[in-house]
């Protein structure tokens, strides 16, 4: 029955699991282990646990398993493994499959923690990362040769919000034998078809929208029941990356207007982005819910929408930048997403300090640049926030 649930039902009541108490709100088992009846039951549970038998909370817990339920059903995919940090789930996804002498083809947009394990990480255990331009599908075909192991990207790249068309790349990995991760943090479970694309693996950080409230970290990898249980989980289990039960009930409540909140973020972010267009020393604004975007259609096939995240460049490189950060009154300056406040960052300060400047170059993070987070404050209160700062400039 649950299957026909649709987006909204599915996100309140799917995975619920009741105590014999009949709660409504999912209770938290703050519990790291589990008391067996027998000594003889212990052994049967370790050679192979049922779907409500728990053995230790680094392999699963109760309220960890309501949350992974309920984010499978909404992404699609037969299950989920539920970890401390989008961090953990990203590197959980890759390392758990990867070994020396594998090749791995990958976007070279990603978020700095991303570039860190590909380029550094990985490498250093001996798998061959050949980066390509996630837009360019030329160049995707020319770097995934024929045993290539992973295929991995953004579906919308931070900050610069280019896209990368899952279904052609997914296309050109599976004639290679590879398999796609994909971190879907931008596009939010809600705006996902990643999986109907033809992604096998979906990774996201619940930190941003899933929490939506800037509360706790989070993680989580969606596959199919083989790569969960046999590939992902030994690795996780045993290296403790786990969710704490904890995170995953504030995940839980965060997932019942996750929703809701996604679709007035981006309502407001179109909203936003129209407004910057013609706003004064705004010299460039990248949102791909706007026509003039170079990849508005493939945006709106593969997400329906433009996101919640809105890139624009300030007049007068870092000092403009800067003048009209420091001018803002709603707007946080802050660097995370997703959150129910509205946040401006800076990434060629901040999340992007990393980066030597042709690579930063490289990648359009240019002085000025700024990324916005809608939230869910009223959009004509952002609006004027946003144009008595830019005044300031
Ligand atoms: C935030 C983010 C991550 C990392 O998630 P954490 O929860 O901060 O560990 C990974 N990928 C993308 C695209 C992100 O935005």
């Amino acid at each position: 029955m649950t299957d026909s649930w649709k987006t909204r039902t599915k996100l309140v009541h799917q995975g619920s699991r009741r105590s014999q108490y009949g709660e409504m709100a999912e209770a938290i088992f703050l519990t790291q282990g589990f008391a067996y009846d027998s000594a003889e039951q212990a052994e049967a549970r370790f050679i192979k646990a049922g779907e409500d038998e728990f053995i230790y909370a680094r392999y699963g817990n109760p309220t960890t398993r309501m949350f992974e339920d309920r984010i499978a059903a909404l992404e699609g995919t037969e299950d989920a493994f539920a970890t401390a940090s989008g961090m953990a789930a990203v590197n959980g996804a890759l390392t758990a499959m990867l070994r020396a002498g594998d090749r791995v083809v990958s976007a070279r947009a990603l978020f700095g923690s991303c570039l860190y394990i590909l380029e550094e990480v990985l490498a250093r255990f001996g798998v061959e990362v050949v980066f390509v331009d996630g837009a360019d599908l030329d160049q995707w075909r020319a770097a995934v040769t024929p045993g290539t192991k992973a295929v991995f990207f953004e579906s919308v790249s931070n900050p610069t919000l280019d896209l990368v068309d899952i279904r052609a790349v997914c296309d050109i990995a599976h004639a290679a034998g590879a398999v796609v991760v994909v971190d879907n943090v931008f596009a939010t479970p809600i705006f996902s078809r990643a999986v109907d694309l033809g992604a096998d693996v979906v990774v996201y950080s619940t930190t941003k929208h899933i929490d939506g409230q800037g509360r706790a970290l989070g993680g989580v990898i969606c596959g199919t029941k083989e790569f969960i249980r046999k590939v992902a989980e030994p690795y996780l289990k045993h290296t403790g990356a786990a969710m704490s039960p904890f995170t995953a009930w504030i995940m839980l409540s965060g997932m019942t207007t996750l929703d809701l909140r996604c679709r007035a973020m981006a309502s407001t972010a179109a909203e936003v982005a129209q407004a910057l267009e013609s706003a004064t020393n705004v010299s460039r604004v990248i949102y791909p819910g706007l026509p003039g975007h170079t990849q508005h259609a493939l945006a709106m096939a593969q997400m329906g929408t433009g996101g919640t995240v809105v890139t624009f460049e300030v007049a007068g490189g870092k000092e403009g930048a800067f003048r009209f950060m420091n001018a803002l009154e709603i707007v946080k300056i802050s660097n995370n997403l997703g959150d129910a406040k509205t946040i401006a960052t800076h990434p060629a300060t901040t999340t992007h300090q990393r980066l030597p400047p042709e690579q930063k170059a490289a990648l359009g993070i240019t002085p000025g640049l700024i990324r916005l987070s809608l939230g869910l404050e009223d959009p004509a209160d952002l609006i004027a926030d946003l144009a008595q700062a830019l005044a300031t400039v």
